[in-house]
């Protein structure tokens, strides 16, 4: 990830990072392209959150695309914040990791990759322009109803984010919320279903 998006990360979770402020290596070093940078930003919002109000003891030790997707290693983490970051893990599969925009798992000669129509040819090395406000937009937002969505879910928050929902046009939560606008509609559907339990 380029050097100005996991500055940023510092700035804002370092204490959240292994490696920070040592004087081993004073910035995490993310291991996936820039285009996740809204996706990182989003699950290390989630992890802050809890360490902050839960009292989870928690520690980011590696940030990496693996089998195509995003995964985050991290210590000191309980059944909720797993699952949040199991769905971070979900809406990366549908996140261009060159550039942010919505994309589509593909296989390429073997290698699984996310991939917009822009960028399928290009390798996740290559240094693409991204657009850094966007995608502080998208993780903030996917923090907030990634969070709604434990809370309102617990364990089974997973298993609703891969359900294909009749409100999101027979699209999965985890594929919606590749978007800022995703999201929003993802956040209408949380609090009508919690309005439906409430009556
Ligand atoms: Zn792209």
């Amino acid at each position: 990830m380029d050097s100005v998006y996991e500055g940023q990360l510092a700035v804002d979770y370092g204490s959240l990072l292994d490696t920070y402020g040592t004087s081993r290596n004073d910035t995490f070093a993310c291991q996936c392209a820039s285009g996740w940078f809204g996706l990182v930003y989003a699950a290390l919002g989630i992890l802050n959150s809890y360490k902050k109000h839960r009292d989870q003891k928690i520690i980011v030790v590696q940030i990496k695309e693996k089998f195509g997707k995003l995964r985050i290693y991290c210590g000191g983490t309980n059944a909720f914040s797993e699952i949040a970051l199991e769905i971070i893990e979900m809406v990366s599969g549908h996140v261009c990791e060159c550039c942010g925009a919505e994309g589509e798992l593909a296989n390429d000669r073997g290698w699984l990759n996310v991939r917009c129509g822009e960028h399928h040819l290009t390798t996740s090395i290559q240094s693409v322009e991204a657009s850094k406000l966007m995608m502080l937009a998208h993780g903030r937002k996917l923090a907030s109803v990634i969070l709604d969505i434990v809370c309102q879910f617990g364990v089974q928050s997973a298993a609703w984010a891969r359900l294909p929902a009749t409100a999101l046009g027979g699209l999965t939560p985890a594929e919606v919320l590749s978007t800022e606008s995703g999201c929003d509609k993802v956040m209408v559907l949380l609090s009508r279903l919690n309005d439906s339990v409430l009556d």
